[in-house]
């Protein structure tokens, strides 16, 4: 078997100020990786622009235009960080032998795809980047990602520390990735769920090169929500321990009632009737909001949404 046909999807949203530094980077490493024989001559570059509200289409189109290796996916809207790289995936999925899922800005290092690709041909399927070194993040990157990680872990959601969505995957996980239906994408929990033979490449993480992150504080707390409610039970199930415990406490209040009728020392008052009434109303509300997320959730999946509709191939 001669070396693998990889193909590089990389998500682009608003990245016109990186985009071209970008290519440059990645078609220098194809052409030495490909010189090595590590790769086959026809892998490929799959750009996916999310929508972009700014040149980066543009800039793919010219790409394509120029340069038969790089192909351009438009998505007729944003659909997010997760829906475009699965849109590059599906598309290819029936072409290539790997897939490697790269960020458009560079802050994971290129370089470690050689030792994924060392690694997928001794037999890995899924090949885990890994970030061992945040020193390039602010503070309060690096504290509010970990802790992500941290709790995502305790609440029994099967990440890998510190990777994101820098992997290698061969065509059978990817087959496989398909048969997961859900709209609520979240690829690094559904991935590790997938299994195979899976390795790990360490890396240090770079600074963004030039754009802004497109994932500002609301956006990486709703994309934590949407991993823990996705994937985890543990917020209904603490429902049921609030529950559980507020049982125990109604029963205490019931048994003082009682006793305190038995003993015929009062008729019991106005306040120890309204008090635990409001106090259990709240407690309702709350517990069925919580519940009201999931039932959100199922109604979302139910409905079976495309995750993401292509508008236009290039160079396909
Ligand atoms: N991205 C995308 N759609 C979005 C948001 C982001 O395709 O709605 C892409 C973005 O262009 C980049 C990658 O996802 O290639 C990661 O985004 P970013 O670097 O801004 O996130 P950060 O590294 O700051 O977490
Ligand atoms: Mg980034």
């Amino acid at each position: 078997m001669g070396p693998a046909r990889l193909v590089l999807v990389i998500p682009c949203y608003n990245e016109e100020l990186i985009i071209f530094r970008t290519y440059i980077a990645l078609s220098d490493y194809y052409n030495t990786i490909k010189g090595q024989g590590l790769i086959a001559e026809d892998s490929r570059i799959c750009l996916v622009d999310d929508g972009s509200t700014d040149k980066t289409w543009t800039i793919i189109q010219d790409l394509c235009s120029k340069d038969g290796n790089i192909i351009g996916v438009r998505l007729s809207r944003n659909f997010g960080h997760q829906s475009a790289i699965m849109a590059g995936l599906e598309k290819h999925a029936n072409d290539f032998d790997c897939f490697v899922t790269l960020d458009a800005d560079l802050q994971d290092d290129i370089n470690a795809i050689t030792a994924m690709i060392d690694k997928h041909s001794k037999g890995a399927m899924i090949v885990y980047g890994v970030r061992d070194n945040r020193s390039s993040d602010t503070w309060f990157k690096r504290f509010t990602a970990e802790s992500f990680y941290v709790i995502m872990q305790k609440m029994g959601v099967p990440l890998v520390f510190n990777h994101a969505d820098f992997r290698l995957m061969d065509q059978r996980v990817l087959q496989e990735l398909g048969k997961f239906q859900e709209i609520n994408l979240f690829l690094r929990g559904i991935v590790p769920l997938i299994g195979y033979q899976n390795e790990k490449v360490f890396y240090s993480r770079l600074g963004r090169e030039a754009g802004e992150t497109k994932y500002p504080l609301k956006k990486m707390l709703l994309f934590a929500w949407n991993g823990i409610t996705s994937f985890s039970i543990f917020p209904m199930r603490l429902v049921l321990y609030f529950g559980v415990a507020n049982f125990v406490i109604a029963m205490m209040i019931v048994a003082y009632i009682l006793l305190s009728y038995i003993l015929g020392r009062t008729v019991p008052g106005w306040t120890s009737t309204m008090l635990p009434l409001m106090f259990f109303n709240g407690f309702n509300m709350m517990a069925i909001g919580l519940i009201g997320e999931y039932i959100g959730k199922i109604y979302e999946e139910v409905k079976g949404r495309p995750r993401y509709i292509i508008e236009k191939t290039v160079n396909a």
